[in-house]
């Protein structure tokens, strides 16, 4: 059985990131994808400005910007009785830019397979076993193999956690549906998040020709919601949506001795924000730094620092998403917070300012 220094779950951006810089560095590595890239997912398909710097040191910036893309030049917020909102994005090089998870997600992918990581499309990790210190992962289509590290960065449902039993229980959830449509004519370069009765909906530009539609909601309220967009976009009947769930679950300890989550399998956070890509492609790096130490180094402390790295990373940023989750949890309340923002608009672009920066 072939035997690997680090064994990637997830070829999202979490897990690409992590292959690239673990073969950087050196490692054997393999990443397991259950799915034939390129291919969409669920996401507003926004990229968070800090993205940009990581994007830099694994040298794919350019290629990111000479694909189809949006550059966003403002956030506008729409209350449940139409009030509406607008606040001028940073512009410039690191600007928010959109683009679809097809494309950013196969650059990435692509960027580790060129650094020299072992990729496996089409291979769905089924089962677990720790073998003396190692991990041994199977895989539905009979490949086996073992590694030395594991990381789990197989997203919000990750089968790691679920396989090792720390997956959290999952309560009453909402449902988000997701779809690329036709662009509007005069929509604008701007991403716009708007309450709705029973949750709320995002929509940005992807390209000159699609636009990006989220719909976020609990799951009765989330036909009533298609009919809103069926109405407001014109859509057809046999319209295609994406969905996912849960939107909100409790986070997972990023470290268990040779065994590191990244990404959406450590932790979730609500999307109004759209930081969770930021969050992956972060964690990616500080899980290969650690998975590079404890190969090369033997070094007891290498999952707990990358634990302790992992907490740093959200610091001073989870307060401004738990506000947004209990605007859009509850939009009538996320209404009142809109008004009150509208006699106080540097308020508003305070906090938009400390997330998009
Ligand atoms: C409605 C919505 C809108 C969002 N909008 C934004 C936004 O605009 N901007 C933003 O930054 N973030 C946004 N997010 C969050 C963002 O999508 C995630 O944070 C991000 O995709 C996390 O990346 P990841 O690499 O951790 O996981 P993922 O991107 O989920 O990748 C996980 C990968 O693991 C693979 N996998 C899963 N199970 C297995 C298995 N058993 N075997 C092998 N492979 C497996 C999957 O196929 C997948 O490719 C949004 C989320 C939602 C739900």
């Amino acid at each position: 059985m072939e035997m690997f220094d680090v064994a990637i779950v997830g070829g999202g951006p979490a897990g690409s990131v992590c292959a690239a810089l673990c073969a950087t560095a050196g490692l054997r590595t393999v990443l397991i994808e259950r799915e034939k890239f390129p291919r969409e997912k669920v996401c507003g398909d926004c990229l968070n400005p800090e993205c940009w710097p990581i994007l830099r040191r694994l040298a794919i910036d350019q290629r990111v910007r000479e694909s189809p893309h949006a550059t966003l030049a403002s956030v506008a917020f729409i209350g449940l009785h139409d009030r509406c909102m607008e606040i001028e994005l940073p512009q410039g090089e690191d600007a928010e830019i959109t683009i679809k998870r097809s494309v950013f997600d196969a650059l990435l992918l692509d960027r580790a397979r060129q650094l020299g990581a072992e990729i496996r499309e089409t291979s769905t990790l089924i089962s677990l076993e720790k073998a003396n210190d190692d991990w041994k992962l199977t895989i539905a289509d009979a490949f086996a193999c073992r590694a030395q590290v594991l990381v789990a960065a197989d997203g919000r449902n990750s089968t790691v956690a679920r396989l090792c039993g720390l997956l959290p229980r999952i309560g009453k959830e909402r449902v988000a549906l997701q779809a690329h449509i036709p662009l509007p004519r005069d929509f604008g370069n701007k991403v716009v998040l708007q309450l709705l009765p029973g949750g709320y909906s995002g929509q940005a530009p992807v390209s000159e020709s699609e636009l990006n539609l989220c719909l976020v909601g609990k799951p009765k309220s989330i036909r009533t919601l298609q009919r809103w967009a069926t109405e407001r976009f014109a859509l057809s009947a046999g319209q295609q949506w994406r969905t996912i769930t849960p939107l909100t679950r409790a986070a997972v300890p990023p470290a268990r001795g040779n065994l590191l989550f990244a990404g959406d399998a450590a932790r979730v956070v609500e999307p109004f924000t759209g930081e969770g890509i930021f969050y992956a492609l972060r964690s990616g790096e500080l899980a290969a730094t650690a998975a590079t130490r404890i190969v090369q180094e033997n070094s007891p402390d290498a999952g707990a620092e990358y634990a302790a790295e992992h907490t740093a990373m959200y610091r001073g940023r989870l307060w401004i998403n738990a506000l947004a989750r209990s605007g859009v949890v509850s939009p009538k309340l996320g209404s009142i917070l809109l008004d009150f923002a509208s006699f106080q608009p540097a308020l508003l672009r305070f906090l938009t300012r400390k997330i998009v920066r």
